[in-house]
């Protein structure tokens, strides 16, 4: 890996420190030759702190500390972009993030999905969408429809058409989803015990 640490002052560069597993931003720091070196040979993240003017492994007193995971340099060099599993908060401040914010699992555009479903939950009495209708009908009519769809994607996986199964495998998670919320839970709350049961 080739890296310019004589592009900016005293031989640093911005290292970028993300979750490995969220992809949440926790951090900037910077590193010169060495602070990678330690980083690679110790898995402990360790970064250069100007204020200290010395080589500081993150948690070095805190016990936070940053377990390396994967290292990329940018397409010019200059910036890494460094992959780890926090032990604990990773700023001084006790928040998880640098930017205090609380670093959660993000499905992506599921998690926006969960969030609209929550907004049309919040007021399904004005409102005439389909969602809407679905929490007006109760628990008993959301979960007979996640069987339905759960159905017909097992009869569409014993067709050869993969535009049919693919549509009834989307409308099995939206029912899921719809169901998991009216039961008051979140994908967040399923990936815990999956994640738990790999331990
Ligand atoms: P730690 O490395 O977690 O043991 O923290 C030691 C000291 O490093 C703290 O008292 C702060 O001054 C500083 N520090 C810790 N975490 C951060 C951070 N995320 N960004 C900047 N400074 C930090
Ligand atoms: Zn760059
Ligand atoms: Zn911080
Ligand atoms: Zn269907």
């Amino acid at each position: 890996m080739t890296i310019n640490f004589n592009k900016y002052e005293n031989g640093l560069v911005p290292a970028i420190i993300q979750d490995a597993n969220t992809k949440t931003v926790l951090m900037l720091g910077f590193m010169n030759q060495e602070a990678l070196d330690i980083t690679n040979s110790t898995k402990q993240v360790t970064f250069f702190s100007r204020s200290k003017n010395r080589l500081w492994t993150k948690g070095e007193e805190s016990g936070n500390f940053l377990q390396l995971i994967d290292v990329k340099v940018d397409c010019d060099q200059d910036t890494l972009l460094i992959s780890a599993k926090p032990i604990g908060p990773t700023c001084h401040t006790g928040a998880d993030t640098c930017w205090n914010e609380t670093n959660m699992s993000n499905f992506g555009f599921l998690t926006e999905l969960e969030s609209i479903i929550t907004q049309r939950k919040n007021d399904a009495s004005e409102s005439d969408s389909y969602v809407a209708s679905l929490f007006k009908s109760g628990i008993n009519k959301m979960a007979q429809k996640v069987g339905e769809e759960a159905v017909e994607v097992v009869i569409e996986a014993k067709d050869n058409n993969d535009d049919l199964f693919l549509n009834e495998s989307a409308d099995l998670l939206f029912h899921y989803l719809i169901l998991l919320q009216a039961k008051g839970f979140t994908l967040r709350d399923v990936e815990s015990i999956l994640k738990a049961r790999n331990k």
